[in-house]
């Protein structure tokens, strides 16, 4: 390896051979990190620390314009007189880069401590009395390690917090679908009871709706016959045009002729007061009350049957 010297042409030393302690102690210079220059600046109390000028401006506008700089305190460069004048003291750090090595001081004091060091300066600063370094370093790092639990912290808060709001939001959600369910299902079952009393004048229980978390039920309490269940469907078909805006239903005889004639009659004057469309289809019309043929009679659309009314023509047995 090349020898380290130090000095000008005139005037130089060795130093790997002179001083090769110092020779490994002098590094290329390297930059200071803006949260050192924090902590410099805390370590000598904001005031330099050869003259005590104030190295941070009052006024918040001026901040910018920097009363400060970060100085070696074994200078990265020494000249000879420097050389000569620190021999055998007591030096900071690892090598002369070391963050120990670093301190904070106003300009004046800087561009002397660069050329011409004192004894006495250079064992103030490495004295500094304010605060150790390695303290403040020490103090920097649980800052961070602490600011970095605490955003933890307050995340994970946030999370249960939000985690809280979802549940409730959840409970309430399901609250006013039920709400709704047993609003549709109350409107349902009046208007149910409404037409069923007009069919059976109360001599049969109107079938009841009810609706539970998944499911439905769907029942004329104290009547399981199949003609009831019928007519059931056909009373909530018609409760259910009448109260929303479905425009039309539709009934087969397959599910019409289930109904006892008398009921059959009163529920073909419900399709008629109805103001919308109903259409229904049904066989063996003289089977029925004379009433009820004359309503089928005034209200048929089409009329099929043997002899030439088959649709399309053609019998189909
Ligand atoms: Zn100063």
């Amino acid at each position: 390896m090349d020898d380290k010297y130090i000095g000008t042409r005139n005037n130089k030393i060795n130093i790997s051979k002179d001083d090769p302690d110092l020779a490994a102690y002098l590094k290329e210079r390297a930059s200071v990190t803006d949260a050192d220059i924090r902590l410099y600046l805390r370590e000598v109390n904001f005031h330099c620390p050869l003259c005590g000028k104030d190295l941070q401006r009052k006024s918040q506008k001026k901040r910018s314009v920097k009363l400060f700089e970060i100085a070696h305190i074994y200078p990265n460069s020494p000249t000879v007189e420097q050389h000569l004048k620190l021999k055998g003291l007591e030096r900071l750090g690892d090598n002369s880069e070391s963050f120990d090595n670093k301190i904070a001081l106003c300009k004046d004091c800087h561009s002397t401590q660069d050329y011409h060091t004192t004894k006495e300066d250079y064992l103030k600063l490495i004295k500094n009395p304010n605060l150790s370094k390695k303290i403040l370093k020490r103090h920097n790092e649980l800052k961070s390690k602490k600011d970095e639990l605490e955003m933890k912290n307050d995340a994970y808060n946030k999370f249960i917090e939000l985690k809280n709001n979802e549940s409730i939001d959840k409970k309430r959600v399901s609250n006013i679908k039920d709400q709704q369910l047993s609003i549709l299902s109350s409107k349902i079952n009046i208007e149910m009871n409404r037409l069923n009393n007009i069919i059976y004048k109360e001599e049969n229980n109107a079938p009841i709706l009810s609706f539970s978390k998944n499911n439905y039920s769907f029942v004329t309490p104290e009547n399981t016959g199949t003609g009831i269940a019928y007519k059931g469907l056909v009373i909530f078909d018609i409760s259910v045009l009448n109260l929303t805006n479905l425009p039309i239903i539709v009934h087969d005889s397959f599910i019409l002729k289930q109904i006892s004639d008398k009921a059959f009659e009163k529920i073909l004057e419900l399709y008629i007061k109805s103001e919308k469309q109903v259409i229904i289809a049904i066989d063996k019309k003289n089977s029925y009350t004379d009433e009820t043929q004359k309503i089928l009679d005034e209200s048929v659309i089409l009329n099929l049957g043997s002899n030439g009314n088959e649709l399309f023509g053609k019998s189909w047995g």
